[in-house]
């Protein structure tokens, strides 16, 4: 990727989770994932987290997508995205399960990715519902950042939530069909630039 300023960066990067950031999808999990599984964050971190009972079954236990943790330790740990706000937006059936997932999931050790999120909309009762429309609405407006200087990542494996929020708001958005990847980290940055950089 060309060198980036930090002018040239969103003020907000919004992540879809289920099939985004982390697999599997909350709703295909037996229970709550409470059980920290470690791999090699160095020194020592917390890598997945599986829920009880169900040792190594399928689908019994969340971890990131390679491309999605790369990308979480960019944002933890170069400075130039400092002053870019973090949100989550997802319309999980199990808000709980997506909580403890972002509150147990370690970037680098001692920080959870929820450290790292400045809003969460995740759910689709109340105010939000599978529609992401009202996720984005919330975010507005609990931030004040304009709708055209956020970034959106979402799989659309099921609805298409980029081109709806893109459609309602003009938010700049990119598909991540197979996981968050760094090339499609990529792409959504410069889709953010050269949308900016129309006059
Ligand atoms: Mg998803």
């Amino acid at each position: 990727m060309s060198p980036i300023s930090p002018s040239q960066l969103p003020s907000m990067i919004v992540f879809d989770l289920d099939d985004c950031l982390w697999t599997p999808e909350m709703h295909e999990l037996p229970g709550l994932p409470e059980i920290p599984i470690h791999g090699n964050l160095i020194p020592k971190g917390v890598v997945g987290l599986q829920v009880p009972r169900y040792g190594n079954r399928d689908n019994c236990t969340v971890t990131l997508y390679d491309g999605a943790r790369k990308i979480l330790y960019e944002l933890a740990t170069n400075p130039i995205y400092k002053d870019v706000q973090l949100a989550t937006a997802s319309s999980s059936l199990e808000p709980s399960y997506s909580y403890a997932c972002l509150d147990g999931i370690e970037i680098l050790p001692g920080l959870v990715i929820g450290d790292m999120m400045n809003y969460n909309q995740i759910g689709r009762t109340g105010n939000l519902s599978p529609d992401k429309i009202t996720h984005f609405q919330q975010l507005h407006e609990e931030s004040g950042i304009p709708y055209n200087e956020m970034l959106f990542f979402d799989d659309c494996n099921w609805g298409d939530h980029c081109e709806r929020v893109t459609k309602a708001f003009g938010v700049i958005s990119q598909r991540t069909p197979h996981g968050l990847q760094w090339k499609e980290f990529e792409t959504g940055l410069s889709k953010y630039q050269q949308q900016k950089a129309l006059p």
